[in-house]
C-alpha cells in the first residue's frame, strides 16, 4: 500500500481551470475523501491521482515514486465507479477473478483469492449465480470485490454509492468502512454527501470551484471550519452566522450581537472592523431565560429525538437543535444562550474564519504535540 502526495496540481480545459493548484498527502492505509458540490473538480483530481487525465502542472507521487506522467496501467490503482459496469454474461466468481485473469495469474491462486475476498465482502455464497439477476447492493459488492483482488497499492472511488437507496446506501457506507479497517488500503474516496463523507473519512478535502479550501480530520472540519463554505455545506442544517455590530476592538474579547455583547475566543490575528461574522452550529444554541439573546419561534422540525427550531433573532434567522420534548409555540418569544467556547469567527469579506489561540490548543490535542 502506499502514501498518495500531491504537489501543486492544476488543470485546465482551455480557459477554464477546474483545479487550482491542490497540494496534500494522504497517508498509506488512509481513507481520504474529496467531499463538495457538483463541478468542483473531485473527480478531475481523481482521474489525474489515476493517470487517466493529465495535469496542466504540478505532480503526483505514489508510494514516493513520481508517477505525474505514469499511463494508469503503471500506476497499480484500482478504481470503482459509481455506474460499475460489471460482465453480463458472466458469473460473480468470474466477474470478479477478470482481473486476475488478465494479469496471468494461475487459476488456482485466482480461485483462492476469489474465494478469500468474497467471504470478506459476504457474497461467498452468490459466488455461481449470474450478476445479472443481483440486487444493487450485491452489484456493488461484486464491483468493490473485483477491484480489491488486484490487491493495488491504492483504491479510487468515484460516488460508488451513488445509486443506491438510502437504506443500502448507509449499509453500505459502514461495509466499506469495515473492509477498509480489514484491508488498510490506501483510498480516495469523491463524493458530494458529507454524511457519507463524515462516517467514512480519516481524513477530509472539501473542495469549492477547484480550491481545496480546507483538508483535516472529519472532526476539525466540522468543529473548526476554515472558510464560511465549509462551515456552511458541513452540518445538517448548516451553521448559523450572525453578524458582529461594531466589529472587535484590539484586544477586546467580546463582540456586540443583537444589544447583548458575547464572549469570543482570543484571536491570533487582526479582526477586520467591518465584516466580522460570528458561526454558530444549532446545537449550540440552547434556551436560557436568563441568556444574553431573545429570539421569536418562527418555526419547528420534529426530527424524533431532536427537534430543529428556527427563530428569528433581531433580523437574522437562526436554527437551533433543542431536546424533542421541548414544547414551543410559533411566535412564542424565548431566551437564548451560547456555547460560546465553541463559536467560529469570520472575516466576511474573505469568507475565511479568524485563527484563535484555541485552534492551536485544540490542534495540539489531536496531534499529540501539545508538550
Ligand atoms: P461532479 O460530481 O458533478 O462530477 P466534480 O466535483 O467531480 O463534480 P469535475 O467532474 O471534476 O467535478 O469537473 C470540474 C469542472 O471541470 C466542471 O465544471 C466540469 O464541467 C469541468 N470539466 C470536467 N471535465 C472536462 C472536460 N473534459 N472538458 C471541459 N471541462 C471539463
Amino acid at each position: 500500500m502506499a502514501e498518495i502526495r500531491v504537489e501543486a496540481l492544476q488543470k485546465n480545459f482551455g480557459e477554464f481551470t477546474a483545479v487550482k493548484g491542490s497540494t496534500f498527502t494522504v497517508a498509506d492505509g488512509e481513507f481520504f475523501v474529496m467531499l463538495g458540490p457538483s463541478g468542483c473538480g473531485k473527480t478531475t483530481t481523481l482521474r489525474m491521482i489515476a493517470g487517466l487525465e493529465l495535469p496542466t502542472s504540478g505532480s503526483i507521487f505514489l508510494g514516493g515514486e513520481d508517477v505525474t506522467f505514469n499511463r494508469a496501467s503503471h500506476r497499480d490503482i484500482a478504481f470503482v465507479f459509481q455506474l460499475f459496469a460489471l460482465y453480463p454474461h458472466m458469473n460473480v466468481r468470474k466477474n470478479m477473478g477478470f482481473p486476475l485473469v488478465c494479469q496471468g495469474m494461475p487459476r488456482a491462486d485466482i480461485r483462492q483469492r476469489v474465494e478469500e475476498t468474497a467471504r470478506l465482502l459476504r457474497i461467498d455464497h452468490i459466488l455461481d449465480k449470474p450478476v445479472s439477476g443481483l440486487a444493487g447492493g450485491d452489484r456493488q459488492r461484486v464491483a468493490l470485490g473485483r477491484a480489491i483482488v488486484r490487491r493495488p497499492m491504492a483504491f479510487m472511488m468515484d460516488e460508488p454509492l451513488g445509486t443506491l437507496d438510502s437504506e443500502f446506501r448507509d449499509l453500505m457506507v459502514r461495509e466499506l468502512r469495515e473492509l477498509h479497517n480489514s484491508i488498510g488500503a490506501t483510498t480516495v474516496y469523491v463524493t458530494h454527501d458529507q454524511l457519507e463523507a463524515m462516517a467514512m473519512a480519516d481524513k477530509i478535502a472539501v473542495m469549492n470551484h477547484g480550491v481545496i479550501e480546507q483538508f483535516g480530520h472529519p472532526q476539525e472540519i466540522y468543529d473548526r471550519p476554515a472558510t464560511m463554505f465549509v462551515a456552511d455545506f458541513i452540518g445538517s442544517p448548516p451553521m448559523n452566522f450572525l453578524t458582529v455590530e461594531g466589529g472587535l476592538a484590539p484586544g477586546a474579547r467580546d463582540v456586540g450581537l443583537k444589544e447583548a455583547r458575547i464572549e469570543v475566543p482570543e484571536l491570533r490575528e487582526a479582526a477586520p472592523a467591518e465584516t466580522l461574522m460570528l458561526g454558530l452550529r444549532p446545537e449550540h444554541i440552547r434556551l436560557d431565560d436568563a441568556g444574553p439573546l431573545r429570539g421569536e419561534v418562527f418555526g419547528t422540525e420534529y426530527l424524533g429525538t431532536t427537534q430543529i427550531v428556527t427563530l428569528n433573532v433581531g433580523d437574522t434567522q437562526v436554527k437551533a437543535r433543542l431536546a424533542a420534548d421541548v414544547m414551543l409555540r410559533e411566535g412564542e418569544t424565548v431566551g437564548l444562550s451560547l456555547d460560546t467556547a465553541r463559536l467560529s469567527l469570520f472575516d466576511a469579506t474573505s469568507g475565511r474564519a479568524l485563527a484563535s489561540a484555541r485552534d492551536d490548543a485544540a490542534h495540539a490535542l489531536r496531534t499529540g504535540t501539545g508538550g
